[in-house]
């Protein structure tokens, strides 16, 4: 019966969300393990010129390499990172790699001007002490704080408290640059677009992924492109896996690029050579 049929379902449903919680609960105390044993690899996927087709810098994206699952994803451990307080020592961890990957790439031909973006979790933002962290990295390694580029999701800015802004201008300050991650999936109120003084827009996937077959994704990218314009901001499509998607987004004028097309993320020490294959093969087209 449809009652019998209910019940069963409950419990499915139950023992799922049992399910669920259990695997959580081993993730995040293997997630402690993991910061002692430092589990994690950083890899780096290259942002290029839409118009040029020149790389202008890389996302340093976290992998956790786990003893028996392999790769976690990060869309996964993150969020249970940040629900166990694990986030700021990993976070740490990042600030650390990029710094010393900027380092390493002073003085080089190409790579000494290239942006190295990293993701900022709301919680590292929320401690208030970020601009510490990162000149005292940035001061070890002898990096370029302006090549330094700091990701923060949309919604992550929203739900910030005032003192976010004092943050930010001492962020400013400090010579890192600023991007929107996820940019158009978090809220309508854009004036904080100003208020927080960013440099960067990423378009979000969800609205790249289509951009060639979807009117409606196309009119969503080109209103934010001209936003962005207006307001002296870049921005970046990222998810671009084909050729159409990349051709479509360059004419609705966006400034830069990122996505499978290109390349995936690599691992850091790959990155370097990619780049010189790519400018040996004339830096134009898709070069996977
Ligand atoms: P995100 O910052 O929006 O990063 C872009 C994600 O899209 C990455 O997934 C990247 O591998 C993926 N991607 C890039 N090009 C393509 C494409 O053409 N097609 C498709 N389908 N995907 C593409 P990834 O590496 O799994 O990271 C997922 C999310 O985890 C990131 O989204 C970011 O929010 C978070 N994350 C990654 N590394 C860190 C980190 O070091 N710290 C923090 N706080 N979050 C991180
Ligand atoms: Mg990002
Ligand atoms: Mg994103
Ligand atoms: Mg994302």
């Amino acid at each position: 019966s449809a009652k019998d049929a209910g019940q069963n379902m409950i419990r499915f449903f139950d023992s799922d969300m049992d399910g669920q919680l259990h695997e959580e609960i081993l993730l995040t105390s293997e997630l402690h393990g993991a910061v002692q044993r430092n589990e994690f690899v950083l890899y780096l996927q290259p942002i290029l010129d839409m118009q040029s087709g020149r790389v202008v810098g890389a996302e340093a994206l976290i992998r956790w390499l786990h003893p028996v699952r392999g790769f976690v994803s990060p869309g996964v451990f993150i969020p249970i990172a940040e629900k166990a307080g694990l986030i700021v020592e990993i976070g740490g961890w990042v600030i650390d790699q990029a710094c010393a990957l900027l380092a390493g790439w002073v003085g080089q031909p190409v790579l000494g001007e290239l942006t190295l973006a990293i993701n900022v979790s709301a919680k590292q933002f929320g401690r208030g002490d970020l601009d510490q962290v990162l000149a005292r990295s940035l001061a070890v390694h002898q990096a370029p704080a302006n090549l330094l580029e700091l990701e923060i999701t949309e919604s992550a800015l929203i739900n910030q408290p005032e003192q976010f802004v004092d943050l930010l201008a001492r962020l400013r300050r400090l010579g890192v640059r600023l991007a929107i991650d996820d940019f158009g999936t978090g809220y309508s109120n854009l004036t904080y677009l100003q208020r927080f003084m960013v440099d960067k827009l990423k378009v979000d996937q969800s609205f790249v992924r289509d951009v060639a077959l979807n009117s409606q994704n196309a009119a969503i990218v080109q209103a934010v492109v001209q936003m962005a314009s207006s307001l002296g901001l870049k921005t970046t499509a990222e998810g671009i896996e084909d050729s159409e998607t990349f051709d479509t987004l360059r004419l609705l004028g966006c400034d830069q690029a990122q996505g499978y097309l290109f390349s995936p993320p690599m691992p850091a020490p790959d990155f370097d050579g990619w780049v010189m294959r790519r400018i040996e093969n004339g830096q134009t087209g898709d070069c996977s």
